[in-house]
């Protein structure tokens, strides 16, 4: 199997924070009674990626949460996970998380096969933050800390909750109670909880769902931190531009994986390359103009009063086209690749699956 380029740059990243990092697969594990005796057996190595899922299906009776589910995802890689309402993303999550078994297929989580008796050892290494955080409300912030740090048998309980508060800022809030917080720093309290096992692979299920924009920005730059941390992360969300802006690969689920790959990737790969003209007024015969130019495959008037052009090559087109318009007297007003943005990727995929549905 390929080696993570995500990798070294964690090692690095660790060894400058001085910070202690999560173990490799198959070596020691993270706090936890037995993780000094960890047994190699559990198998991985660094070699390995830190999310391995190979045809994983989960059903619940008759009804179908994901089927035939297969990627990988790398140490220190941000992966999105999208999908519609009802698509299986959290229901993949708790798989990938022990919290249910599949029905079928295989995985493997922060190097350690996806079985029920290595639930324990791959919920050592890993961390949930679900939808809603789950706090108690009359315990402050340390308290809800201390209590959780306690169910997961951690060592170093004071030393572990100081890095995570500071990891999400609210350190001077570490006495409040957590019912007097807003929505947004109560999601923060659960991200230091998710963080207080130095996890290896940490699932994000929709992490902003909920808050208003200026809590969803904090959340995201926290993101971005433990990012630049090289801090593994799966990223369930339905905001198309969180996903684009935050991960380095996303994956499109709808019941089946559809669509996996690094955001521009997807774009190429889903749409025409294209070129935006608009020019004043309006051309008297297109048709003349980009008929017979070089990269030029065809146009049509664009929603926005310019022209649209498909284009084989843009690099060779834009030029004929700038020239063809300046030879016919227009005004070029601009003259631009067009850019899909993810959200038309997604609307593409999940329209196709509307129609092949209705089919
Ligand atoms: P959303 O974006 O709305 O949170 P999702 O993509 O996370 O949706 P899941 O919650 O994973 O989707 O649900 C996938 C399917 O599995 C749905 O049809 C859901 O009703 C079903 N499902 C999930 N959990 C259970 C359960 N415990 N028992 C029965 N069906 C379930």
């Amino acid at each position: 199997m390929r080696r993570s380029p995500f990798v070294r740059k964690r090692r690095l990243v660790a060894a400058l924070l001085g910070a202690p990092m999560a173990p490799e697969p198959g070596t020691q594990a993270v706090g936890g009674a037995d993780s000094a005796s960890r047994p190699s057996t559990l198998g991985g190595s660094e070699d390995q990626s830190a999310l391995v899922v190979e045809h994983l299906s989960k059903r619940f009776g008759e009804r179908v949460a994901f089927d035939d589910v297969s990627f990988e995802v790398g140490y220190g890689e941000v992966f999105g996970f999208l999908g519609p309402n009802g698509a299986g993303k959290t229901t993949t999550v708790r798989t990938l998380g022990t919290l249910v078994a599949p029905t079928s297929g295989s995985a493997t989580v922060a190097g350690i096969p996806l079985s029920a008796e290595n639930g324990p050892a791959i919920r050592a290494r890993i961390s949930i933050m679900p939808e809603s955080p789950g706090l108690y409300r009359r315990l402050t912030v340390t308290e809800n800390l201390e209590c959780f740090a306690g169910l997961y048998e951690l060592d170093d309980v004071g030393g572990r909750i100081e890095r995570a508060l500071r990891a999400v800022n609210l350190l001077d809030r570490a006495g409040d109670p957590c019912g007097s917080l807003s929505k947004g720093l109560r999601q923060r309290v659960a991200l230091a909880r998710a963080l207080l096992n130095d996890p290896t692979v940490l699932f994000l299920d929709e992490p902003t769902s909920g808050l208003d924009p200026v809590a969803t920005h904090d959340v995201h730059e926290l993101i971005v931190s433990l990012r630049e941390r090289g801090v593994t992360i799966f990223l369930t969300t339905h905001r198309l531009e969180e996903a684009e802006r935050l991960c380095h690969r996303v994956a499109i689920l709808n019941t089946t994986l559809r669509l996996v790959g690094r955001p521009d990737e997807l774009r190429e790969r889903l749409f025409n390359q294209a070129l935006e003209v608009r020019v004043r007024g309006s051309l008297a015969d297109p048709g003349v103009v980009f008929g017979d130019l070089p990269g030029v495959d065809g146009w049509q008037e664009s929603s926005s009063g310019g022209y649209e052009l498909a284009v084989s090559d843009p690099g060779i087109a834009a030029p004929a086209v700038a020239r063809a318009l300046v030879s016919a007297g227009a005004d070029i007003l601009s003259l631009a690749e067009s850019r899909h943005s993810l959200e038309d990727v997604y609307l593409q995929l999940i329209d196709e699956d509307v129609e092949a549905k209705r089919r």
